[in-house]
């Protein structure tokens, strides 16, 4: 069967930890979009770990970790942090990349940095990793996709043309250095090399081991108010994050995904630019920032501070239903320890009518937060196992957030580590 992993909200709400921890009873893990853009941090008995294109299930010695056909392949990156993985003593994963995945080309990133300087002031706020290049070119049907990298005479030619189209715009639109067709040539030559032992027909491969009854994890990057159609647009990102998109980035039939895993942080983050209606500010946003994630809020790729801000239960029940959730997994709770008092945003004010439903951008711009406050717990929950443990405070936060969102919370996530995880029986589980 299929499961997936995807992102409620704007991203960093702890999908790598739950991808890494159901991994160990699944057989494949699955990127299906994105690319090197964002990152996942892990923690378990290797060491912490960035990733940003190898899939969370790398750490396990019988997961096969795909790069699916929906994904940025940034190839460079992608063998760099399956080094950094092996020199640290994890075992030499099993990987494979289709053959219809797409590469990040150099030029991507360059236009990536070039267009957020010429944008300047009102910039997107890019991980300049050539993310929106690279998916505006596939979608022109001017990308290279890996099969192509193995036919020398169609490579040569294609290098050709779209080093003069790229070159005219860099020459006019950004007054940069041009492409020179035979050093890219030559850069999708050694490309060829390392991707050569890896590349397979990810679909069929999928689809033999559904036959098979293996267990496959579909894994989300960033969340759903990232996602092009029905995210912040245009402060989204260039691929879908939502579980519906990972049939087709992975190449399996939308009915096998059987489980919708969806990922709400008990508290908001988001980075880059863009409407966050319960963000939050100055001493209390420093100090949520520092006490949160593990280790603090700042970007696994970037290091840039994320914004911060209390729960949004309007943004969180929208990010819920676009995935098509099955289960909540609701992640990083223990760090809320500390507070007296927890707001939580539970409507938006637009225009001085109160809403619970999530809107359109121009719209989202003008919301202001509803927010109820609800009593903390004061104490360290970590390690607690049983549901029932939970401080009584602490079970009606995650209650009350269960009502407003309408979907349930079978997962609460108590600390980064593997095992740092509770169960729990929803009265909305299907
Ligand atoms: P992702 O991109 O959705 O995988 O999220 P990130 O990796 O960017 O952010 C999640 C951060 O929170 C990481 O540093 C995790 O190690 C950490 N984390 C995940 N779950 C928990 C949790 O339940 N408690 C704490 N304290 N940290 C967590």
């Amino acid at each position: 069967m299929v499961k997936a992993v995807v992102g409620a909200n704007w991203g960093d709400e702890g999908k790598g930890k739950i991808t890494d921890m159901l991994a160990e009873k699944a057989d494949i893990v699955v990127r299906f979009q994105g690319g090197a853009n964002a990152g996942h941090t892990i923690v378990n008995k290797y060491g912490k770990f960035a990733l940003h294109t190898l899939p969370s299930g790398v750490f396990y010695e019988h997961i096969t970790s795909v790069i699916g056909n929906g994904v940025a392949l940034n190839i460079p990156i992608l063998f760099g942090e399956i080094k950094s993985i092996v020199d640290r003593g994890v075992p030499a994963p099993k990987i494979m990349i289709s053959d219809r995945a797409q590469i990040v080309m150099p030029y991507h990133i360059l236009f990536d940095q070039y267009e957020e300087e010429r944008l300047a002031g009102k910039s997107f706020g890019s991980t300049k990793s050539g993310i929106a290049p690279f998916y505006s070119d596939k979608y022109a049907k001017i990308g290279f996709q890996v099969s192509e990298l193995f036919d020398d005479e169609l490579l040569k030619e294609k290098v050709e043309r779209i080093c003069n189209i790229k070159n005219v715009t860099l020459e006019h639109l950004y007054y940069k250095p041009l492409i020179k067709p035979e050093e890219l040539l030559d850069t999708l030559h050694e490309y060829r090399e390392m991707v050569a032992p890896y590349v397979g027909d990810v679909s069929t491969f999928l689809n033999d081991a559904l036959k098979n009854n293996k267990t496959i994890l579909l894994e989300g990057q960033l969340g759903t108010l990232k996602d092009p159609d029905h995210g912040i647009y245009p402060m989204v990102t260039s691929s879908s994050t939502l579980a519906a998109y990972g049939a087709i980035g992975a190449g399996v039939p939308p009915y096998e995904i059987k489980q919708i895993i969806t990922v709400c942080k008990a508290y908001s983050s988001a980075v880059g630019a863009g409407a966050f209606v319960s963000e939050i500010f100055g001493d209390e946003a420093d100090e949520l920032r520092r006490r949160g994630g593990d280790g603090g809020e700042y970007g696994a790729t970037t290091g840039r501070p994320r914004r911060m801000g209390w729960f949004d239960c309007v943004a969180s029940k929208y990010g819920c239903r676009l995935q098509g959730t099955t289960d909540v997994a609701f992640t990083v709770l223990d760090v809320l320890g500390y507070l007296d008092e927890i707001p939580v945003c539970v409507g938006y004010d637009i225009d001085g009518e109160v809403t619970t439903d999530f809107p359109v951008t121009y719209k989202l711009e003008k919301a202001k937060p509803v927010l109820k406050t609800l009593p903390g717990w004061k104490c360290d929950i970590r390690g607690i196992k049983n549901y029932d443990d939970l401080p009584k405070e602490c079970k009606d936060y995650v209650e009350f957030i269960e009502e407003q969102i309408g979907y349930p919370i079978t997962m609460v996530s108590n600390g980064p580590g593997r095992e740092d995880i509770i169960y729990r029986q929803s009265k909305l589980s299907k």
